[in-house]
């Protein structure tokens, strides 16, 4: 029962806090009703926010008619009113009050905004952030939410502008600097999430959002430092975090690693299907396809992804067979693009082309990631011209694919068919002038195809050009173990404390190649030599090179190295670890960008060098 008009607006937001938003219209209704005269201000603003809230667009417009003259002098309806207006989508409507309205408070301020997030206007609410003088912590947290929306490096910019020049009194809000975390990582500048990190209120939503930061920047080492802090914190992991950390550890596919976080994950997660599903792919990607085979089979009703990632780990693995036999089995409506593509890809790394070609004629939604597939698995085959029919069967319909030019192309340069390698790179040429990395890859590709033929001079004209074009590529990285302990590699890295052995022992290395036979092959020189390089030295420097070194000088007996490498390993990386795999007689195992490679002591790679 209202004793008095002024309560009402007291009693109305009370039922608005409590989402009783209809029954304080109805409220407002009747003392309406009886004299309108007398309403609060305080009761007009709490029926724009029922009305907001309903999103009743109608009612919201009809208080501000009546009530306009009242509101328009005070600022907490105008918020209120901007408010309704954009979350009505009327993004003019409340532009034109905001535009009105003289004495423009925080609070204003802060509607504007809001609502121009909400509108995806992001530009235009960083526009506004830099009209307001001394802004304060909400304005400040809006402004970071609409750089971390919009994520990229100017907004990066504006960021770290802003927050270094945040006044004192908000250099620990740990409010404010969540939101500046949360724009580091969507801005891609994971070192100054890192800084900030150790400065906010640190949870399993924090922890787990910078994980996955890690994991997406091929950072899983950084993953796994994360999981040390967080026992630190003593935060427990829920499920998202242990798929971070699952996935964090099959990047790095290091099997004493992998069994570590294993033997971690708590009971009562261990029997959930993602993570179930994540387990297979780890124990796939680390090269121990029984373990992934175990937890496949535990599940009672595996779903698209168990199975997908159960055909994936076959096909790193070289077991081709099995993955078909395993994708004959699957249900029909659980199979997805994704499940196409592992299965093409298990026959097109075990060289099952009938196989794939006959999979793939039977695929009734083919899209270009599917034809990417199957090009890729007959340009491995060096089946150029059927690969090219197929090309330009789905460049009929679409528009042309830059990968599917890249494999062929890549299938041309292992092919050392230098022709070939350069009609398909003018067609690259011409239908993507600007993909520039694109374009850097297809160059050096075709630098390697002219080298693998002798033609020097034409490889070195090319790597000229990119050279002066200050054009880049992927630089190679490499993970391995030692006693526990995760080493990450660069190509020609010196940054290990030990470089300087690991560089001697390489040289041993490189001395016992030569001694039995091998020869380094130019062909694979991706770069213009410096003039204190040699073909050796430049070869020799690969990441992987320099991750085996590694081993044998913390274990000189080692008789089992294991190395996860981002980029494809070069052909005389490949010759080359068969060689000291032998020599050595250790067991070398390699996961590259496409496939899981065992070096055998009797100098045989499980590929049969079909990579
Ligand atoms: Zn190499
Ligand atoms: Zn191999």
């Amino acid at each position: 029962m209202i004793r008095s008009y002024c309560n009402l607006g007291m009693e109305m937001k009370k039922l608005n806090d409590r989402k009783e938003f209809r029954k304080a219209l109805v409220l407002f209704n009747e003392y309406e009703d009886k004299n309108s005269g007398i309403i609060s201000d305080v009761a007009i603003n709490q029926a724009l926010k029922s009305f907001t809230n309903i999103e009743d667009f109608q009612g919201g417009s009809y208080i501000y008619i009546k009530y306009s003259s009242r509101i328009e002098k005070n600022c907490f309806i105008l918020a209120s009113l901007i408010h309704f207006y954009m979350q009505c989508g009327d993004v003019n409507r409340a532009e034109q009050i905001y535009n009105k309205s003289n004495n423009k408070t925080m609070g204003i301020y802060g509607a504007m905004m809001k609502g121009l997030i909400k509108n995806n206007m992001l530009n235009e609410t960083i526009n506004i952030f830099f009209k307001i003088s001394n802004p304060d912590e909400i304005i400040l947290i809006l402004f970071f939410h609409a750089c971390a929306r919009i994520g990229t490096k100017e907004t990066l910019n504006l960021v770290k502008k802003v927050l270094s020049n945040i006044p004192n009194c908000y250099r620990k809000n740990s409010n404010i600097l969540t939101t500046a975390f949360d724009a580091f990582i969507k801005c891609g500048d994971l070192s100054s999430a890192e800084l900030i990190f150790s400065n906010i209120k640190r949870n399993r939503i924090s922890y787990g959002n910078l994980m996955n930061a890690f994991n997406r920047n091929y950072q899983p080492d950084k993953t796994l430092d994360l999981y040390n802090k967080m026992k630190i914190d003593r935060i427990k992991l829920d499920i998202i975090c242990w798929l971070h950390l699952i996935n964090a550890s099959a990047n790095i596919g290091i099997i004493s690693i992998c069994q570590s976080i294993f033997e971690q994950i708590p009971m009562d997660f261990i029997e959930n299907s993602y993570i179930k599903n994540a387990l297979i792919d780890m124990w796939g990607k680390s090269g121990c396809i029984d373990k992934a085979k175990n937890i496949f089979q535990s599940l009672t009703q595996p779903d698209t992804i168990g199975y997908t990632s159960m055909i994936n780990s076959y096909g790193l693995n070289g077991m081709g067979i099995e993955a078909i036999k395993l994708f004959d089995k699957m249900p029909r409506e659980l199979i997805f693009e994704e499940t196409y593509v592992c299965v093409l890809n298990a026959c097109s790394h075990s060289g099952l082309v009938d196989h794939a070609r006959s999979i793939f004629i039977n695929i009734i939604n083919k899209t270009e990631k599917i034809y990417t597939t199957m090009v890729d698995c007959l340009s491995r085959a060096f089946l150029f011209e059927e690969a090219q029919i197929l090309i330009n069967n789905f460049e009929l319909h679409h528009s042309p694919s830059p990968t599917m030019l890249m494999s062929l192309l890549s299938g041309a340069r292992n092919k050392k068919d230098n022709h070939l390698s350069e009609k398909i790179y003018i067609r690259i040429e011409e239908k993507f002038p600007k993909h520039k990395n694109r374009l850097v890859s297809a160059s050096i590709l075709l630098s390697n195809a002219h080298a693998s033929v002798g033609d020097i001079e034409k490889s070195l004209n090319i790597k000229n050009k990119l050279y002066q074009l200050g054009l880049k590529k992927k630089i190679g990285l490499s993970f391995t173990e030692i006693n526990g302990q995760i080493f990450k590699f660069r190509a020609h890295d010196r940054s290990h404390p030990r470089s300087k052995d690991i560089y001697a022992e390489n040289d041993k290395i490189s001395n016992e190649l030569i001694e039995h036979g091998h020869q380094f092959d130019s062909a694979w020189i991706t770069r213009l030599l410096d003039e204190d390089e040699t073909i050796a030295s430049v070869l020799s420097g690969h990441s992987e090179r320099l991750a085996i070194a590694w081993n044998f000088v913390a274990n000189p007996n080692t008789k089992q190295i294991q190395i996860t490498k981002n980029l494809r390993i070069c052909g005389d990386c490949h010759q080359v670890t068969k060689l000291i795999a032998a020599i050595r007689q250790c067991e070398i195992i390699v996961r590259d960008a496409n496939r899981i490679h065992h070096f055998y002591t009797n100098g045989q790679c499980s590929c049969q060098d079909y990579f």
